[in-house]
């Protein structure tokens, strides 16, 4: 409070801090009103932290703890997923889950947890074993019975935060990224000032949606009002394989063990894409920027899931990556209004992914409170459809590569991508800047080469398309230049 006056450089109604997927879905549930919204990322990219790595489900809910707010969000989140992911154009698939008994010892949890469901709302059915191998003949003969859970799906998790990011901006948002608050203040006059490295911001109200780093920033503003605070965030890793997509018959379903007190365990999934993941592990880690995996890790992971899906064919392993929960010290998600106009959405491991569209209405709930809710009579809660060259049948990718000859320019072999996509990717609000952008809507560099062979492509389309030089394109974050400089020829090519 007793800060010197910075100098504003905008004033807006709210600033939501964090472009992941809980602070996108806020922007876009808070655009349906007439309000002046800043969304801030300190990341070159929306959806670049957790949000772009996780498991991709949408969990059905009958694990969480009933009566506990992840429960709530968990089920509430799950029924607005169908409508949403339509309405936004996002990958989901509604394929179910099975939670294995292996072993007799294990068949009272699935009992215990078929309880927990009916008691948090979640339709689930008990299978014996010989239907559980009916439906998915590649699991272990080991296995007693399941836990089948119909409304549980899975989702494209990239699309899902950039989907969410782009309706909000189509709708009116700012989004500012390579942006990082440094501090939210308190205002005499009962509003905020959001400090980034680039200025001053006023607000009416901050949502605090900066994952693992939301505890800080919660912690530093509340500490200026003079106000307790001890919001705790410890990161706890998820280690994951990926596998190709190599058989789409392989599995049906999410399969799960039966949860454990460090979470729900292990997972072997289909993905949207047809790939499969195999993970995660689930260990705390002093660090937030620790995204590194380890072989003994990983080892333990695959020896786990072996004993859901005995015949993971490894040699479909295309590649590694960890995840980092942002587990706040009470293990529950934290959806508070500390102060008027000030909400956290902090603590949202999973199913934080399942529980956004639940928790961004929450959020809008908590800010009645504080600023006028007045709806916006233009508001276009759809996105424009994506090409997806890759499920379009022959005629209709030969009729549209005539009518426009960049759909008909390959770019991507292993994952089929055309130019046309990259493009459109870079040229939609909330548009690709980097490879690494160019990879999370359109999937170039997630098949088998990895990027190996379409990588200087992208780099040459994005740079022709954002007017850029080669060597100015980026992976990813500030400092990831991929051409460092020019050689070669007389005519430097
Ligand atoms: C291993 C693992 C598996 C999971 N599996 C699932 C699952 O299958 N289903 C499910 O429902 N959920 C799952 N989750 C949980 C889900 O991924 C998270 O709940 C969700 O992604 C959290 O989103 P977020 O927006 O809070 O965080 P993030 O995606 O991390 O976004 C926070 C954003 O804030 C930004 N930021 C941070 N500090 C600042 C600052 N000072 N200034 C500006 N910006 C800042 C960051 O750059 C980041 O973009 C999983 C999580 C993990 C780690």
């Amino acid at each position: 409070m007793n800060r010197p006056a910075e100098q504003v450089r905008e004033s807006y109604d709210v600033v939501i801090i964090g472009a992941g997927v809980i602070g996108a879905a806020a922007a876009r549930a808070l655009a349906r009103y007439r309000l002046r919204l800043l969304l801030l990322d300190r990341e070159s990219d929306v959806g670049s932290v957790t949000s772009a790595a996780n498991s991709a489900i949408v969990h059905s809910g009958y694990d969480p703890t009933p009566g506990s707010l992840k429960a709530k969000m968990n089920v509430v989140g799950n029924r607005l997923f169908p409508e949403l992911c339509r309405q936004l154009d996002v990958d989901l698939k509604m394929i179910g889950s099975l939670t294995l008994a292996i072993g007799d010892e294990q068949v009272p949890i699935i009992e215990e947890l078929a309880g927990r469901a009916a008691q948090n709302g979640v339709p689930v059915e008990i299978l014996n074993r010989d239907a559980v191998l009916q439906r998915e003949p590649n699991l272990t003969p080991e296995v007693r019975s399941a836990l089948f859970a119909p409304t549980a799906g899975i989702v494209n998790p990239f699309e899902l935060t950039i989907a969410l990011a782009e309706n909000a901006v189509q709708n009116g948002a700012t989004l500012r990224l390579n942006e990082e608050v440094t501090r939210i203040s308190p205002r005499p006059d009962g509003s905020y000032t959001v400090m980034t490295g680039r200025g001053a911001y006023r607000a009416l109200a901050v949502i605090n949606a900066a994952g693992l780093h939301a505890d800080t920033l919660a912690n530093n503003a509340l500490a200026e009002l003079g106000r307790p605070a001890d919001y705790k965030i410890r990161p706890r890793k998820g280690e994951y394989f990926v596998l190709d997509h190599f058989d789409p018959e392989f599995l049906h379903h999410t399969i799960f063990t039966v949860p454990t007190e460090k979470g729900k365990g292990i997972l072997v999934s289909p993905t949207t894409h047809g790939n499969y993941l195999v993970g995660p592990s689930a260990e705390f880690t002093d660090r937030k920027d620790d995204f590194a995996t380890t072989d003994e890790t990983l080892a333990q992971v695959l020896a786990s899931a072996q004993k859901l899906v005995p015949s993971i064919p490894t040699r479909q392993i295309i590649r590694q990556f960890a995840g980092l929960r942002a587990v706040e010290k009470r293990g529950e998600f934290v959806i508070d209004r500390p102060a008027p106009g000030l909400v956290n959405l902090l603590g949202i491991q999973s199913p934080g992914l399942t529980a956004c569209f639940a928790i961004a209405e929450e959020a809008v709930e908590l800010l009645r409170e504080d600023i006028p809710l007045e709806e916006n009579p233009d508001f276009n809660p759809v996105c424009r459809p994506r090409v997806r060259l890759h499920r379009m049948a022959p005629d209709e990718r030969a009729k549209l590569a005539a009518e426009h000859p960049s759909f008909g320019r390959v770019v991507c072999r292993c994952e089929d991508v055309s130019e046309g996509e990259i493009v459109d990717a870079i040229r939609r609000p909330c548009g690709a800047t980097t490879v690494d952008g160019i990879k999370k809507r359109t999937r170039p560099g997630f098949g088998k080469c990895q990027g190996g062979f379409c990588q200087p492509q992208v780099v040459k389309i994005l740079a022709r398309e954002l007017g850029k030089k080669p060597e100015e394109i980026l992976l990813k974050s500030q400092g990831t230049e991929i051409l460092l400089e020019k050689i070669g020829g007389a005519n430097g090519d």
